[in-house]
């Protein structure tokens, strides 16, 4: 349990890796490393796809990342569409791949391939947690 807290929708109550919640509440966002190969995951995994250990420890997402890509969502899906227009991004921290929604008061116009960026969590609403980027 803990799960159902996160994200605009819910897919799913539990998860291996419900923790991850609990750090946003903390002011953190983390994602999973395998102790055995030092591969490094966002979203967290609780077992490693590399290697197939279950031996993970949480490592904070933090500093600046660097923007890789992103697209502006007009049409949202199931759940999401009184949240559009917003932005989808990908940045790349120290090697980690991070997605997800930017803040909804960055103007389009100002978000480039290649700009700092920092990832944040984000309160919603009825108790519900969330994370987003901001320029660094
Ligand atoms: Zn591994």
């Amino acid at each position: 349990m803990g799960f159902e807290k996160f994200g605009v929708v819910s897919f799913t109550s539990q998860s291996r890796a419900s923790a991850f919640v609990d750090y946003l509440e903390k002011g953190e966002v983390r994602g999973t490393k395998c102790r055995s190969c030092g591969r490094v995951f966002f979203p967290p995994r609780a077992d490693c796809s590399w290697c197939m250990k279950s031996d993970v420890e949480w490592v904070e997402i933090k500093g600046e990342g660097t923007l890789v890509s992103y697209t502006k969502v007009n049409y949202g899906p199931t759940g999401f569409e009184k949240e559009v227009p917003y932005i989808l991004a990908l940045a790349d921290f120290n090697g980690t791949k991070v997605f997800g929604r930017f803040n909804k008061d960055v103007a389009e116009d100002t978000v480039k391939v290649g700009m700092a960026v920092k990832v944040s969590p984000l309160n919603l609403s009825e108790g519900r947690i969330s994370y987003e980027f901001l320029p660094a």
